[in-house]
């Protein structure tokens, strides 16, 4: 695999690296997505129905089960080798930051340390009231957990249909994607906002963008350098070839 002169001296001087990924980066572990996961008991469902505040206060244990199950898929699946190609490159860029619309944890279980969230994450679970977070709850199979600290109930740390993204973490984001030099869009189909104009965001400050995904996306046309394949094969090169 070759890669252009320019991108490989840009990448070399870059002092500020973020990097948005999407499904696409999940999906070459194996992940399925879940519009395309839904087997079995959970085949009658769409996840629309089941992924949003309305649901969870319809049928809170329903919701909880579902995301029980899923945390289950999730548990089988490793990080694939353009997980750690971005471990390789946060070494290598002064200012680096992850930006992943993914909630299945891939990316800091690679061991990326700067990671923004923006959908939050499926293994995080936290209070519907009072948004306390705990690692531990009692599982039974009876009803959902309540919380220890307000006795609310317990839901994933997840963003849902018809809510708004994590504040912290979006600013964070639309910060990163203004003041890097280089900015990557991976795996994702940039169609679902407001990550989809991080892209824009970048490359309207002058950032050179950098696009890799299976098809051709609404960035295409502004991205510097756009390659369509699988970032699991096309990362590890271009790590190896500008810093190997
Ligand atoms: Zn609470």
């Amino acid at each position: 695999m070759s890669f252009p002169e320019g991108l490989i001296a840009q990448l070399r001087i870059s002092k500020n690296l973020a990097v948005l990924t999407g499904a696409g980066v999940s999906k070459e572990s194996g992940l399925r997505t879940f519009r395309d996961a839904q087997t079995g008991l959970w085949a009658q469902y769409k996840p629309h129905e089941l992924a949003s505040p309305e649901a969870f206060q319809r049928d809170p244990k329903l919701v909880w089960d579902w995301y029980a199950w899923r945390r289950e898929a999730v548990k089988g699946v490793r990080p694939n080798p353009g997980h750690y190609a971005l471990v390789g490159m946060e070494k290598h860029v002064p200012d680096f930051t992850l930006i992943t619309q993914n909630v299945d944890g891939l990316h800091r279980m690679a061991g990326s340390q700067n990671v923004l969230e923006l959908h939050g994450n499926i293994q995080r679970v936290r209070c519907a009231d009072c948004y306390t977070f705990t690692e531990v709850w009692d599982d039974d199979t009876e009803s959902v957990p309540h919380c220890k600290v307000c006795g609310g109930l317990l839901r994933p740390d997840v963003v849902w249909f018809g809510e708004s993204l994590p504040r912290d973490q979006l600013e964070a984001a639309v910060q990163a994607a203004r003041s890097c030099d280089v900015f990557f869009s991976i795996g994702t189909s940039g169609v679902v906002q407001p990550a989809a104009s991080l892209g824009f965001a970048a490359h309207n400050r002058g950032a050179v963008v950098v696009e890799i995904n299976a098809e051709p996306t609404p960035l295409t046309p502004k991205a510097n350098y756009s390659f369509h394949g699988k970032s699991g094969e096309i990362l590890p090169a271009l790590v190896k070839e500008v810093w190997g």
